[in-house]
């Protein structure tokens, strides 16, 4: 459905000549995210309240052109293209932190704020929000909500749901509802909020929320172990979990992720290693202390090589530039990334590790494994060049054997980065067919018109 001009000319008079545009040179900006992937839309619009979100929502029913919310573009599934063109709500202009209450510990906010300015802002008033994707230096809370982000920390704090206590949200055919509430409980009806986070802007736009805050904790330190065999690592992993030690975060690092990183920044990891773990405690200094022990016991006892626990900030600083750095970093192996989020039970990680092993040998492609391990979540990509039809062909082989693995070990396809476009293939390996109904009569109870963020989610659109 392309925008007619007079349908822009009225969009125009929403949010004002300076924040929308038409011209190629500002579309091509807005037509990618972190998946590679390209779509043009049509026009690309810069709202900055409510009140316009709603005027243009109510002109895409009665105009008939899709709306596709967007925050930095970050996303790992394609969930803010204009797969079928339409206008791309670019929502970075609702950038204000409206309350912070140090009383009730809570948080009034705007969805394109980027998250790691809000962790800043908490942290500045010893207040902790803990959802971190490895992103938050340029992904916004909205688009962590929509997706309902994990991150490192998702270990011992949970993820982005466990910290929204209510939204406010303009639904497609344009009204303003308001969820949740602002106090720690609240049952009253059905859980909305729950349903908008995760919904990957197909169901609503988040343009204001109320999140949960916790106290800054005391003190961190911060560990790196290095294992010769990945699998060692993965049952380290295991132990540490059946142990009842939860840190905050157990981060995993394959080989090929520490070489690459290693070429790129030249920090000094070990790259003769086959594993590396990065572990992070908090607490109270004595409390922690005693459980970094505790970990570097078990971490040598299960086969580690060398144990580092990080003396400075800087060590800090340079193991999490070393993990966050990984994905840029991917890209000397190939052109092109098909990137997984799966998750399996953590005692199930040495069971993936070696079938990510098989995988390798059997089909010889490039593959890389880092991620979530404290949470069963590996980050599993395969790099190469699409244009290589027998590679792609292969590669979409080896997925399909990953997912059908992951769920006969009780795991899901998607930990964090939800389904998008490059999912949709696989929803109905993991949802039932009453299931997957009930999902596409919500998004008809919302979206009558079918308007918001359409081809995503569902394979082939939410028609029942
Ligand atoms: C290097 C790198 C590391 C990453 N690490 C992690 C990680 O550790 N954990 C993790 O969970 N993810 C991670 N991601 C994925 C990504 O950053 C997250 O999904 C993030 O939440 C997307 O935020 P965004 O602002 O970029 O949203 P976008 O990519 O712009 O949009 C994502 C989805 O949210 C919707 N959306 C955006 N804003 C709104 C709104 N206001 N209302 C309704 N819908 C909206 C869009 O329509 C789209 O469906 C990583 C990505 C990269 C590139």
């Amino acid at each position: 459905m392309p925008i007619e001009d007079s349908s822009f000319k009225k969009l125009q008079g929403i949010v004002g000549h300076t924040h929308c545009s038409r011209k190629k040179e500002d579309l091509v900006c807005y037509a990618y995210d972190a998946t590679g992937h390209a779509y043009m839309p049509d026009a690309v619009l810069f709202p900055q309240n409510t009140n316009e979100v709603s005027r243009i929502l109510k002109t895409a029913n009665e105009d008939r052109f899709f709306v596709i919310p967007r925050g930095s573009g970050s996303g790992m599934t394609g969930g803010s293209l204009a797969v079928n063109g339409g206008v791309v709500l670019v929502m970075t202009r609702f950038s204000r932190i409206h309350h912070i209450d140090k009383d009730n510990l809570i948080a009034h906010v705007e969805p394109g704020l980027v998250t790691g300015s809000f962790h800043r802002a908490v942290e500045k008033e010893g207040l902790f929000y803990p959802p971190d994707p490895s992103s938050s230096e340029f992904s916004t809370l909205g688009g962590n909500l929509a997706e309902c982000a994990g991150g490192p920390r998702a270990l011992k704090y949970g993820v982005t749901r466990d910290y929204v206590l209510g939204v406010e949200a303009v639904i497609p055919t344009g009204e303003i509802i308001t969820t949740g509430t602002q106090t720690t409980k609240g049952v009253v009806g059905y859980d909305l909020t729950r349903l908008l986070i995760g919904s990957e802007g197909t169901l609503g736009v988040i343009t204001r929320m109320t999140l949960r805050l916790l106290p800054l904790p005391e003190a961190i330190r911060t560990m790196s172990a290095v294992f010769a065999q990945v699998e060692t690592a993965a049952e380290t992993v295991s132990e540490i979990i059946r142990r009842s030690i939860i840190p905050r975060t157990i981060e995993f690092m394959d080989n090929a992720s520490i070489r690459c990183v290693e070429n790129h920044l030249k920090i000094g990891l070990p790259t003769e290693a086959d594993a590396l773990l990065i572990i992070e405690v908090d607490g109270k200094p004595p409390d922690i202390d005693m459980t970094i022990e505790e970990l570097k016991t078990i971490c040598i006892s299960r086969g580690a090589n060398r144990v580092d626990v990080a003396r400075s900030q800087e060590e800090v600083e340079r193991l999490w530039k070393a993990r966050k750095s990984i994905s840029p970093a991917l890209f000397q192996y190939g052109p092109d990334k098909l990137s997984e989020d799966i998750v399996v039970p953590r005692s199930k990680i040495p069971d993936m590790v070696r079938m990510i092993n098989r995988l390798k040998v059997e089909t010889g492609l490039m593959m890389v494994s880092f991620g979530h391990a404290g949470d069963g979540n590996i980050h599993f990509n395969i790099m190469l060049d699409k244009k290589n039809k027998g590679a792609l062909k292969k590669a979409n082989a080896a997925l399909e054997t990953l997912f059908d693995y992951t769920l006969e070990l009780g795991g899901t396809i998607s930990g964090e980065h939800g389904i998008g476009i490059t999912k949709t293939p696989y929803m109905a390996k993991e949802i039932g067919p009453v299931e997957l109904m009930l999902m596409k009569k919500i998004k008809k109870a919302f979206d009558p018109n079918g308007i918001l963020n359409p081809g995503k989610i569902f394979k082939n659109g939410f028609e029942i």
